[in-house]
């Protein structure tokens, strides 16, 4: 019988719910036990492929080619639950298919309602991860209690344990304990009314995770206890960590909520096996060198946006026992002030992805920069776009080379719309998305990152190189060393005669693990160290 976990929260929004759900499927899988993570998001958005990471950070791609909300990237990186569709449902998911059903006469002759309609649909879109091999579906809510737009979701976890049975059913609420300066005081009122509302639909949590920036002591989490009508080993605070979101799961450990969630539910469960995650924190307080990597987007301030592409740095820094800095700097800036002085002190350039114009033009003063001075550079999606862009431009002579997407009418677009999109009109769920195949060259850089020939890569872009300009590109000395299995599209280009120089089509971010960093992200940073060991002799 599969068990379920509700992991809801309250207070405020931004309590790091998904990184808490994400460490709790962690020490349940390094128990023994199997995972699935899910994601329920109430916004009317079919999926977040459409938002402005300005609202809603980063898209995470998922292999199956669906576009979702970031947390599922916590869930990746933290555990080795299989995510697909069903991962992440939203009201817009939600509703879209009860309608559907209601036209093809499915409820005929009834009223078709948010309870049962409605509710039903997302009961089934939770009870859909359940599984005879499947231990623990772990879903997680998005938004804050008292939402109106998570009313539904609510009241649909409130059935759950009347159709599978309450000791099948865990409610963790994750609530915030604010430290008052002026009063000297943590303040438990805040948790005490979002547990009250929370009771008031139905859902008595069973262990509260009381997010706080100081520890709070027994005597106030006995307090909480006593008025929310939870167990006192149940309520648990969570401590801010001073080094890496990847010491989370240790603070949970240190307070047991992994044996309590075993026995609240009655599960047999293996030993916690940690030994080589704690060799990983170990590694991360204690680095041995630095580097700085320049990061050049235009969603820099926000720093949800990019956020696979900062753990990723991490990441590799981890493998490489280095402390990464990432200086984000507005691609707009390049067009105002010189990359040299933008670039000094700076290890390694990486572009990511992005749509629109704005700030191209200085993302491409920033990569002219990192080639022609032998700084390692990493192209991402549009970065790799600009890096053709600006190859054509400045290395081939021609001037005017741009990409289709910012110039309808350029002479040279090096960069043009894939023939399969020729004919989309509808904007969401449409770009070419997920894991495709890719064959690498012979002595290439990539070849000796990856170590292997044919690798999967996600995807996430309307334009593509025009094959038209290869030959060109490689008489000019930038390689197409990356290709799908029929050589139609081009998926990384390389500048060999370049300390280390990579650009890539798709998303390598959405791959990489704490324990498991990505290989062109390690050879990245490997380039990095290798570039401020010359710089600082
Ligand atoms: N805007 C570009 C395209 O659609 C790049 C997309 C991206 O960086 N994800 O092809």
């Amino acid at each position: 019988m599969t068990r379920h976990i509700f992991v809801t929260g309250g207070v405020v929004s931004s309590l790091g719910k998904g990184l808490t759900s994400a460490s709790i499927g962690m020490l349940l899988e390094r128990r023994g036990l199997t995972v699935r993570m899910q994601k329920l998001d109430p916004y009317i958005n079919v999926d977040p492929g459409t938002m402005s990471p300005f609202q809603h950070g980063e898209v995470y791609v998922l292999d199956d080619g669906s576009e979702t909300d970031l947390d599922l990237g916590h869930y990746e990186r933290f555990t080795s639950s299989i995510l697909n569709r069903d991962s992440n449902y939203t009201t817009g998911q939600i509703y879209q298919s009860v309608i559907n059903k209601e036209r093809r006469g499915e409820y005929l002759g009834h009223t078709v309602q948010v309870v049962p309609h409605i509710t039903d649909e997302i009961k089934q879109s939770i009870r859909r991860l359940a599984s005879p091999d499947v231990d623990v579906v772990i879903t997680e809510l998005g938004g804050t209690i008292g939402d109106i737009e998570g009313l539904p979701f609510l009241e649909a976890i409130r059935q759950i344990p009347l159709d599978i049975g309450k000791e099948n059913c865990l409610f963790i609420h994750l609530t915030l304990v604010p430290y008052l300066k002026a009063a000297r005081e943590a303040k438990t009122k805040p948790t005490q009314h979002s547990v009250q509302q929370l009771r008031t639909i139905g859902i008595q949590p069973d262990i509260l995770v009381c997010r706080t920036e100081r520890p709070i002591g027994r005597e106030h989490t006995d307090k909480i206890a006593l008025f929310c009508n939870v167990e006192k080993r149940a309520v648990i605070e969570e401590v801010d960590k001073e080094y890496s979101i990847y010491e989370v799961p240790m603070g949970l450990v240190e307070h047991k909520l992994d044996e309590l969630i075993i026995e609240k539910l009655g599960m047999e469960a293996g030993p916690l096996q940690l030994d080589d995650y704690r060799d990983l924190i170990h590694r991360i307080r204690n680095p041995r060198h630095e580097v700085t990597i320049a990061v050049v987007g235009k969603y820099i301030e926000h720093r949800d946006a990019y956020k696979s592409i900062y753990e990723s740095l991490d990441h590799a820094g981890f493998h490489h026992s280095t402390r990464v800095i990432a200086k984000r700097i507005e691609a707009e800036d390049f067009q105002r002030h010189d990359a040299a002085s933008l670039l000094a002190g700076v290890d390694g350039l990486l572009i990511p992805g992005g749509f629109g114009m704005r700030g191209v033009e200085g993302k491409i003063q920033a990569i002219r920069f990192a080639r022609e001075n032998k700084m390692p550079y990493f192209g991402i999606c549009l970065g790799m776009q600009c890096s053709v862009i600006e190859f054509a431009r400045n290395v081939m002579g021609m001037t005017d080379a741009n990409s289709t997407e910012f110039q309808a009418d350029t002479q040279n677009p090096v960069i043009c719309l894939l023939e399969e999109q020729s004919t989309v009109e509808d904007k969401g769920g449409t770009m070419r998305l997920g894991s495709q195949p890719c064959l690498l060259a012979d002595g290439s850089r990539s070849l000796e990152a990856y170590g292997m020939q044919e690798i999967h890569e996600r995807h996430r872009h309307r334009y593509e190189f025009n094959s038209r300009y290869r030959d060109q590109f490689v008489a000019a000395g930038m390689s197409p060393v990356g290709t799908s299995p029929d050589g139609s599209l081009v998926e990384i280009v390389e500048v060999p005669d370049h300390p280390w120089y990579v650009a890539v089509q798709y998303h390598p971010e959405f791959k990489s693990q704490p324990h498991n960093a990505h290989p062109l992200f390690c050879g990245f940073i490997g380039a990095a160290l290798e570039q401020r060991q010359l710089r600082t002799k």
